[in-house]
């Protein structure tokens, strides 16, 4: 895969901002993941993110990009086998025992915040909470190689055999990048990948890790609305997604609420 994108790094100031950013981001995705019950729909979910994206004056920087055609709305929202992309519809309703991946961005002060959750609607099979926490889990353990000196392969790898060693699947087909006045900057950071290998990472570097995981292949489709990602094989999926700064203090989490809690599932373990 080609890709080459800028590589920016963050004063510290620029890091404050993208802290704001990361808050707002973090309150979005709660409200959204909040509203996901039996019988809401994803437009539904998307409405209660941008509530809180118009209550801060910011904007989404999802709205509008480019693509077969303009991306239309302020959130992804990815039901069950759907992986990412997902565009939101007043008509497709939640039912129990579906997951519903939530993916959102901010542009405040100019700086992009990008994060992701997954959540599960009522009660959902053990397969399948087992995937949630799997990913989730895979997030934060790549979180913790976002050190300055180790290589982007320490990262990916990090996650890639998390999952693997609990029988799941990551995505060769979409991956995590550095983020800061551009939704996609360098590095990319995919989920798979070997130790040692790539780039080095650097105090002031500002990554959106985030595990794409799959149940059996790693395979996906883009559905005929041109956006839709959608596993190959027809079974669930989860992403969850951070900006994360890489800092002399070792890695910092931009899209926490205000608290220092995360939106998603599982607490946020000591880094
Ligand atoms: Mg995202
Ligand atoms: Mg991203």
């Amino acid at each position: 895969m080609s890709w080459e994108r800028q590589i920016t790094l963050k004063s510290a100031r620029e890091l404050e901002i993208m802290r704001q950013a990361g808050i707002i981001n973090a309150e979005a995705l709660a409200a959204a993941g909040e509203t996901a019950h039996p019988g809401a729909s994803t437009a539904d979910l998307n409405a209660a993110a941008e509530e809180v994206l118009k209550k801060y004056g910011v904007y989404s920087p999802f709205k509008n990009y480019p693509g077969a055609y303009p991306y239309p709305t302020s959130t992804t929202i990815s039901v069950n086998e759907e992986l990412v992309h997902g565009i939101p519809s007043s008509k497709r309703k939640l039912r129990e025992g579906d997951i519903v991946s939530i993916d959102c961005g901010v542009v405040y002060d100019g700086f992009v915040a990008d994060s992701a959750i997954t959540v599960a609607v009522g009660e959902v099979t053990e397969e399948v909470a087992k995937l949630l926490e799997v990913t989730e889990q895979s997030l934060y353990t790549g979180i913790a190689q976002l050190v300055a000196g180790n290589h982007v392969g320490d990262v990916s790898a990090a996650v890639q055999n998390f999952v693997e060693e609990r029988g799941f699947q990551v995505t060769r087909e979409y991956t995590g990048h550095g983020v800061g006045r551009q939704m996609h900057e360098g590095p990319q950071l995919p989920n798979y990948g070997i130790a040692g290998r790539g780039m080095q990472l650097r105090a002031g570097m500002t990554i959106a890790i985030e595990p794409m995981v799959l149940i059996g292949t790693p395979l996906t489709r883009v559905l005929a609305d041109q956006w839709t990602v959608v596993s190959r094989n027809g079974l669930p999926t989860a992403h969850y997604e951070h900006t994360v700064a890489v800092t002399d203090n070792g890695p910092q989490i931009l899209t926490l609420l205000a608290n220092g809690t995360s939106p998603g599932r599982i607490q946020v373990p000591q880094l």
